[in-house]
């Protein structure tokens, strides 16, 4: 029996146990010899580690960081008084806003600062946000450091998530204009663990470089490959998946899906594991991990919804707080995420609200017994929801992770969007009204879908929906033009 099939099911919630991880961790050298993991290491012991980490980058940023040093001084924060994770409440969080006026001050300055090695000064790359927030991408640069930092923190994340130096992983992040950690780390993190890499290379065409390829070529090359694990965007790994299905692909050495760039529901990764079912695969893991620009990789789960572990703690400290306050918000309650770079030399970020409301918390994991963070579920099965998508409708504030997660439990839907629109489109005063667009599987029977729908609509959010019928899945999204279906549309004209 090969390694992979050993430990093909010990992701499953009733299979994971603190003893199946310690032994896959001793099957592969690469997990066995990082003897300073600090992940089952106790509290204490990992906010020691944290501790010693953030007083030196504070010092670093005091002294190098145009942005904190100009701060500190404004606003008269004496870092000598932060000595721990707990003191970091003394720093204002540094918002998205302030970041973007200036990404180059983030940046330290340590050129020709004596004793500085070169790792700490040569910029290896850059990569941005995706922009979708705001705009326009921002700039974060690691230097050498940063990126051997963060082939520890991939090696580290993929063992959570159960990737070994047996897999051959396949890329499906879309090659684009905008370097994002997506497409990039999807390459770093199998190299980092000595697993090998092949990718789609599907995504925005550049007419004047027709380089790059169309889905069916992007499965012929998983299949090809026999890949073991695909990691991309979960939206787009699932039209991957659909279409396999239409071209009858052999996706039986299938054993993973690393679902990235937005939530995958419970619902949305049964479908997927059903239709790889048909593939030849057998169970599954599909793993929604929780990833942002200012990580560079994300959080992973060692089980399905066991919470999204921080990989290495050494290097990130994270918080839930108050975006108003800043205060920290206690284990379980809701709030905004922020992170506090320990250990980076590139661009450096202090209390940076990553603009997700999460859940976090720091109990020994029951699944695999780490002792590091967790973000947990906030709504349903999804763990983070981007504070932008919080809809005011018919006067009251909600979220649509909630009724995401009520649709995609439904099943029969092969795409979806959430419209909020009015009933009458021209008249600005008229009520608000929720729209489903729902283009469904073939030869499902519409009148049966739709009293489905719309009854886990009323129960999940207490609405009623509309249902408008789409035929073709690609009118509702279409991987060859964007990289995420977009879900939620708020379609009413804004108020005078
Ligand atoms: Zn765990």
């Amino acid at each position: 029996m090969s390694r992979l099939d050993e430990i093909r099911d010990w992701w499953k919630p009733d299979v994971i146990s603190p003893e199946k991880v310690k032994k896959f961790l001793e099957m592969y050298p690469i997990y066995r010899n990082d003897v300073n993991c600090p992940a089952f290491k106790s509290q204490k012991e990992i906010r020691e580690i944290q501790n010693k980490n953030l007083q030196a980058q504070l010092e670093l940023c005091q002294q190098y960081s145009p942005y904190y040093s100009k701060l500190f001084k404004e606003k008269n924060i004496d870092i000598s008084k932060i000595k721990t994770v707990d003191d970091l409440e003394k720093l204002p969080l540094t918002t998205k806003m302030d970041y973007m006026k200036a990404p180059d001050s983030f940046k330290l300055r340590l050129a020709g600062v004596p004793g500085r090695q070169i790792f700490e000064l040569i910029d290896w790359n850059i990569t941005m946000t995706t922009g979708t927030t705001y705009g326009f991408p921002t700039i974060f640069w690691n230097t050498t450091h940063d990126e051997y930092a963060l082939l520890q923190f991939l090696i580290r994340s993929s063992k959570i998530s159960w990737g070994t130096p047996d897999d051959r992983i396949f890329d499906c992040f879309p090659f684009g204009p905008v370097p994002h950690i997506g497409y990039l780390r999807a390459i770093t993190a199998p190299l980092a663990i000595g697993a090998s890499v092949c990718a789609g290379h599907t995504g925005m065409a550049y007419p004047t470089f027709p380089v790059l390829r169309r889905m069916d070529e992007a499965i012929a090359i998983a299949e090809n490959h026999k890949c073991t694990i695909i990691m991309g965007i979960a939206s787009y790994i699932r039209r991957m998946i659909m279409r396999a299905e239409e071209l009858e692909a052999d996706f039986s050495n299938i054993r993973a899906i690393h679902a990235l760039g937005e939530p995958c529901p419970m619902g949305m990764r049964e479908d997927m594991r059903k239709r790889l079912k048909n593939l030849g695969a057998g169970d599954v893991f599909i793993h929604n991990g929780w990833g942002f620009t200012e990580c560079q990789g994300s959080l992973s789960e060692c089980t399905e919804l066991g919470g999204n572990h921080n990989p290495d703690p050494g290097l990130y400290f994270l918080e839930v707080v108050d975006p108003e306050t800043g205060e920290r918000k206690a284990d379980g309650e809701e709030g905004v995420a922020a992170i506090t770079h320990l250990n980076r030399r590139g661009t450096v970020l202090l209390r940076y609200v990553l603009g997700d409301i999460v859940r976090m918390t720091h109990e020994t994991c029951p699944y695999c017994g780490r002792n590091t963070e967790r973000i947990l579920p906030v709504s349903g099965s999804v763990y983070a929801t981007r504070t932008k998508e919080l809809v005011k409708f018919k006067g009251t504030l909600i979220n649509p992770g909630v009724l995401k997660d009520a649709i995609e439990n439904v099943g029969g839907i092969a795409e979806y969007q959430i419209v909020f629109t009015k009933t009458d489109p021209k008249d600005p005063y008229s009520m608000d009204q929720l729209v489903l667009k729902v283009a469904p599987v073939p030869d499902v029977n519409r009148k049966d879908l739709e009293n489905k729908i719309r009854d886990a609509v009323a129960k999940a959010a207490e609405m009623s929906a509309k249902i408008e019928w789409v035929e073709k899945p690609s009118d509702i999204y279409d991987p060859m033009v964007s990289l995420k279906a977009t879900r939620v549309v708020d379609a009413r004209p804004p108020l005078e």
